[in-house]
Parts: structure tokens; sequence; C-alpha cells
């Protein structure tokens, strides 16, 4: 039975960034289940950095990602991950004064956003319907971006292969026990063994704690829709931020010369391979078209994705307390794509014991807040 030094059950983003860090330095095998890492919610996203509307210690792992996203290792593909599209929030006459304190909040967090009026929203995204109910006013962050997720996830694939990591598809974990002190894993490729098992398997994190006679988390997924549908012919799309209502009850950006939209939907769910339930994609068109002056004839494609929170909805990353060899990576929720990047690193530091504290402390972030401990 081959034998690990951390082995990673799921290739998601969690898995993948963890385990490239992880690789530059141990003997790591990554298990994923489907038969192409990121098949899951990794590969549903949205794909957007945004730093406004996130809660703080979200706001300092997603700062200290960007410079990876910006100048990523010479492993990565040399195209760039990101690119710059501006992100819009828009709302009523009556959300002026919360979006005008969001905004004080916001530049005092450090983030780059400014409070629009109507004339300024449609100048950037002239579809937008003017009302007074809910087109108004608006918070534009300059410097959002889009993130290529297929590149990165590729160049984290190939990163952890030039270190030595091995990546296992097709290989669903079955099984967990622990023997002389090390973890027994079957799975549908095999057994393994290894010195500390790392969960990062998403909406099947408490399933994987379950498996290994551990205490679940109370990991909660909900489902997000996602539509596309063709663009007007007479705009020219490719200039316009991502835009959502202030209060979160849809949202719409270009896509690959189509525009896709969300009603920022989250329905309670199993762990499953999640699928679009035909109200949500109605729900959602119609829900655009009211706030738009566009008219939605056909849906070209439609997806769902599992976005998964811990209760207080911020990541779990760290050993267990009452296993320190079975180490939580879980909970990214909605952000973990632009979050990836450094709670991979900080997550690889605290696993190989190597000053995690300095490097939290450098990027503004309180470990305790994102340990298992605080569920126990
Ligand atoms: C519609 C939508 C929009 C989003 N938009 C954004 C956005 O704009 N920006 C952003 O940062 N984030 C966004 N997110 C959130 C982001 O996609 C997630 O936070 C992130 O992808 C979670 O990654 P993960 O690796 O934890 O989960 P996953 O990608 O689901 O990976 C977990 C993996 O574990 C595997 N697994 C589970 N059980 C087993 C087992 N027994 N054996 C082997 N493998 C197993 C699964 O097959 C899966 O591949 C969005 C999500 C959705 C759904």
């Amino acid at each position: 039975m081959k034998n690990y030094d951390f082995v990673i059950v799921g290739g998601g983003i969690a898995g993948l960034s963890l385990g490239y860090e992880l690789s530059a330095s141990s003997r790591l095998l990554v298990l994923e289940q489907e038969d192409a890492p990121g098949y899951h919610t990794t590969g549903r996203s949205a794909a957007i950095y945004s730093e406004l509307m996130l809660e703080p210690t979200l706001l300092s792992l997603a700062v200290e990602s960007k410079r990876f996203f910006i100048d990523p290792p010479n492993l990565f593909a040399q195209t760039p991950l990101v690119k710059t599209c501006g992100c819009l929030f828009v709302g009523g006459s009556k959300d002026k004064q919360n979006i005008e304190a969001a905004c004080q909040r916001m530049n005092d967090l450090g983030v780059e956003c400014q409070v629009i009026d109507g004339d300024d929203i449609a100048k950037r995204v002239p579809v937008a319907r003017q009302h007074a109910d809910a087109v108004f006013c608006g918070l534009f962050e300059p410097n959002a971006m889009r993130i290529d997720v297929d590149q990165l996830m590729q160049s984290y694939v190939k990163g952890i292969t030039a270190r030595g990591g091995v990546i296992a598809k097709k290989a669903a974990v079955l099984a967990l026990e622990k023997s002389a002190n090390q973890w027994v894993i079957t799975t549908s490729k095999g057994p393994f063994s290894a010195s500390t098992l790392i969960n990062a398997a998403g909406a099947w994190g408490d399933r994987i704690a379950e498996l290994a006679g551990v205490a679940p988390m109370g990991l909660d997924p909900r489902r997000r829709t996602m539509i596309t549908f063709d663009a007007p012919q007479d705009y020219d799309i490719t200039s316009w931020p991502p835009l959502g209502d202030f209060n979160g009850s849809y949202y719409y950006m270009p896509d690959a010369g189509q525009l896709a939209g969300s009603l920022s939907d989250e329905t309670p769910s199993p762990p499953c391979d999640a699928q679009p339930e035909e109200i949500d994609i109605a729900t959602a068109a119609y829900t655009i078209e009211q706030n738009t002056h566009l008219e939605i004839k056909k849906i070209n494609h439609s997806w769902a994705g599992l976005r998964t929170f811990a209760p207080d909805r911020l990541p779990v990353i760290g050993p267990d307390p009452e296993d320190k060899h079975f180490f939580w990576c879980v909970g990214q929720g909605g952000s973990g794509i632009e979050t990836a990047p450094a709670l991979s690193k900080l997550a690889a530091r605290i696993a190989l014991n190597d000053e995690a504290e300095a490097m939290a402390a450098g990027i503004g972030v309180d470990l305790e807040l994102l340990s298992p401990a605080r569920f126990r």
C-alpha cells in the first residue's frame, strides 16, 4: 500500500491549491471521485474577484490572493489569470443611505469604491432599467476582476505534478480507518495510507468526517443557479462590469460573448451533483428582465453548484481538536476561488507547523476565527 505524508480528499480549488502548497516539501496524494478536478462547485462558479461587501477576514485573504493572481509562480501558465472588469451593485432610492454607508465602510477597509448615480449606471451598463425602487444609485468597484478558473486549476495540477505530487481521478474515498497512527484510506482505486488526512471535500466535508469517526462541523451546502442567454446585438457588452442587486436578489455579467446571470439563490441542499431547478431558471430570467431592457427569449445554458458554508460563514482550516491528523479545509462558501491562494498557503503552514501565526498576522487574519476548534 502506497504511503504519503498527506492525502487530500477532494480535487476542487480547495484540495488542489492546498496540494500545490504542500507538494513542495511533502509526499502528497489528491483523491478526486470524479474523472476531472473541479467537476463540482469549482467548475460552476461566477469566477469573480470582488472585494466589495466581503467580511473582513475574507477580505484579507482575498487581498493577499490578489498578489498571487497578478503575479503567479513560474510553474504557472504565463497567460494572465485575471482580467480587470469592475463590479457594480445597484439599489433603489431607499437603499441610498445603506449604499453610502457600505462605501464608507469598504473605503475604511482599504477597498477602492465609489457611490454612483443613475446616469453613471446607464453609461456603464446601458440595459439597466432605471427605476426608483431598484436601479437608482450604485456602488462601483473599479478594480474587481474575472478569474480564469480553468487556467488556475490547470496550473495547480501542473504545479503539483511537477513537484512530484499525485492526483488520482475516479478515486472515491469509501472508508477511513486508523491503524498504527496511520490513516488507511479505502478508495475505488485501491487502498492508500497517510500520516495526515486532509478533508477538502466541499459539500461532502461532513460526510468525510463521518467516515473518519470525527464530529461534523455543521456544514451547510446551498445551491446557486446560473443561466446564460444571448446578449443584445446593438450593444458592445465586453466592457460591462458584473452588475448585481445591492440586496442580493440577482446579478448578470458578460460571459464569453453572452450574458450570464443568477438569482443569487441559496437553497439548502444535501451534497450532490447539483442540477438547476426549472423554477429557479425561470425566476432568474424574469428578475433580470424586470430590472433591464433585455428580453430573454431563450436560455442557452443553465447550471447549479453548491456553495458550502460553516455555521459562521468563514472557512474552516486546521487540525481537528480531537484528532490532529484529521485536517479540515472546508467552508469556502461563495469566496473559495478568490481566496484560494492565501487560504491554501495559510493552511499549508498550519499543516507543516511552519510559522502560520506569523503569516496570519502579516496579512491581518486571526487564525482562531478559521480554526475548527471554534465549533467544539
Ligand atoms: C454559482 C456559483 C458562483 C460562485 N461564484 C464565485 C465567485 O464569483 N468567486 C469565488 O471566489 N467563488 C465563487 N463561488 C464559490 C466557489 O466556487 C467555491 O467556494 C469553491 O469552488 C469551493 O471549492 P471546493 O474545492 O471546496 O469544492 P468543490 O469544487 O466542490 O471540490 C470538492 C471536491 O471533493 C470531491 N469529493 C467529495 N467527496 C469525495 C470522496 N468521497 N472521494 C473523493 N473525492 C470527493 C468532489 O468530487 C469535489 O470535486 C461560486 C459558487 C457557485 C456555485
